[in-house]
């Protein structure tokens, strides 16, 4: 148990040079998880220091993404994290017994993310990628609290619908003083085998977004690229290895990697 106090956050310090990106949706299954686990592969493959917490607690998927089976391990009074692909990784998903649900109120789930940030011994990253649960809930809180330097980065399909939604993902923003380093657009078609697009979700909710954004804050939020449906990307993740390492030269992980180098 650890003594009265706020916990001491390595990440939060004056002069920390990690830069802190959190991953946002309006709703799931826009592949958030996907992205976040294929940006922290990328920028890792580029020879950066990368973290990542999964912070999708009652989804929480990362793990599986990044093929990590390994449960942290405790040194002392910290936990050292599991490594796959060269990215260091925490997950809720390792604390609670297998095929559990999680049913946290907020307040735990504000330590928890305070214990992956204050007790994981992290070392120097360059970068730490935080998954968050889709929308604007507790999580997206506590993480501006608790990381105020952190940037968010919303995830979107091209449908004018889930593209609202963001939107608000995004605006919090706005409320929490973060920065918004830009807009991914996520399944934004499929490439039929005559080489035309399939726009199967429609088009433009990422210029959308990112447009909106611009406009809400002032400042230009840019649109970080149109990653397609695309097959190996999916059956990577199934495999814990994400596509931008099985099929480099796929296009979907061409605009990862891509967007993993703007940041
Ligand atoms: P979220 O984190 O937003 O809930 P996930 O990353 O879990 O979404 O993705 C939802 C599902 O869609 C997963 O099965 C994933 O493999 C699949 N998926 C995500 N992006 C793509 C894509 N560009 N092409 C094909 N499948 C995708």
């Amino acid at each position: 148990l650890r003594g009265a106090g706020a916990p001491e956050i390595p990440f939060s310090k004056p002069g920390s040079l990690t830069k802190i990106y959190a991953v946002a949706s309006g709703k799931g299954g826009v592949g958030k998880s996907t992205v976040t686990a294929n940006l922290a592969a990328a920028m890792a493959a580029d020879g950066l220091k990368v973290g990542v917490i999964d912070a999708d607690i009652y989804g929480f998927s990362i793990p599986r993404l990044l093929g990590v089976t390994q449960q942290p391990t405790k040194v002392d009074t910290m936990l050292l994290p599991p490594i796959a692909h060269e990215v260091k990784v925490v997950s809720i998903g390792m604390f609670v017994p297998a095929g559990q649900p999680v049913v946290w109120r907020g307040p735990m789930l504000h330590r928890a993310l305070e214990q992956f940030l204050a007790d994981v011994f992290w070392g120097d990253l360059d970068v730490l990628l935080l998954d968050l649960p889709p929308g604007t809930g507790d999580i997206a809180i506590s993480v501006a609290q608790l990381l105020p330097s952190s940037e968010i980065l919303v995830v979107t399909t091209p449908q004018l619908a889930a593209a609202e939604v963001a939107e608000r993902a995004g605006s919090v923003a706005t409320q929490t003083n973060q920065g918004l380093v830009g807009v991914l657009e996520n399944m934004a078609w499929l490439e039929q085998p005559d080489g035309t697009r399939l726009e199967i979700f429609g088009s433009g909710g990422g210029a959308r977004v990112a447009e909106n954004l611009s406009t809400l804050t002032g400042t230009d939020v840019p649109l970080l690229g149109h990653v397609p449906l695309d097959v190996a990307l999916r059956e990577a993740g199934d495999d814990g290895t994400p596509v931008v390492l099985s099929a480099p030269d796929s296009p979907a992980a061409v605009a990862l990697r891509d967007a993993a180098r703007h940041l």
